[in-house]
């Protein structure tokens, strides 16, 4: 078993991770009906589960099909000091689209930049998903977001193959294995310091 990361106030390693949507608001929907809100759920409690078995401490945003606004998702991670915060949603495309699929992971603030990259390296290559880049947009939970924070697209529900996939489990666990790597790489360049915040 791993040794728990700490940081500087000497606590675990801290993340909170953001399943995108959920309860009436669905999100995106598939061709065959997969909705976003599921699928981000399915890869958060992954992604938990990853964490957690390596001894880091991590807070769910939501850990149902439940509606939850913005702010509190982000209050969240900013009420309780962590570390990283990671929101996960799928991506689509207007009708007539189908062919455009991969990954994208976005950021706001300056203290992101590395994480987003760490994390977009490690999820493109570990899925073997088309790479469309790391970008910088002004979304709320991002900008938010106090602590190193990203929104990570981690397919587009628009697109019939990349549909079937993110609704496979296999291919969930793939999806938070390698959010996991790359939180790991980052933890392991960049040890944990809430001061710098
Ligand atoms: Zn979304």
């Amino acid at each position: 078993e791993r040794a728990p990361l700490v940081n500087a106030s000497n606590r675990k390693a801290f993340v909170v991770i953001d399943a995108g949507h959920g309860g009436n608001d669905p999100g995106a929907i598939g061709p065959s009906k997969t909705q976003e809100k599921e699928v981000t759920l399915a890869v958060a409690r992954y992604l938990e589960r990853y964490l957690m078995n390596d001894q880091i401490q991590v807070a769910m945003t939501r850990s149902e099909d439940l509606e939850i606004l913005l702010q509190p998702r982000v209050d969240v991670a900013n009420l309780r000091n962590a570390d990283l915060f990671i929101s996960i949603h799928a991506n689509s495309m207007p009708p007539g689209n189908t062919h455009v699929r991969g990954i994208e992971t976005y950021y706001t603030t300056p203290q992101s930049k590395g994480l987003a990259d760490t994390i977009h390296k490690y999820v493109v290559k570990e899925l073997g998903a088309p790479d469309r880049r790391v970008r910088s947009r002004g979304l709320f939970v991002t900008r938010r977001a106090k602590m190193p924070s990203i929104l990570l697209e981690i397919g587009f529900l628009s697109s019939p193959a990349e549909e079937a996939l993110l609704s496979n489990p296999a291919y969930q666990r793939k999806i938070a294995k390698a959010i996991r790597d790359g939180v790991q790489a980052y933890f392991a360049e960049n040890p944990t310091d809430q001061n710098k915040y």
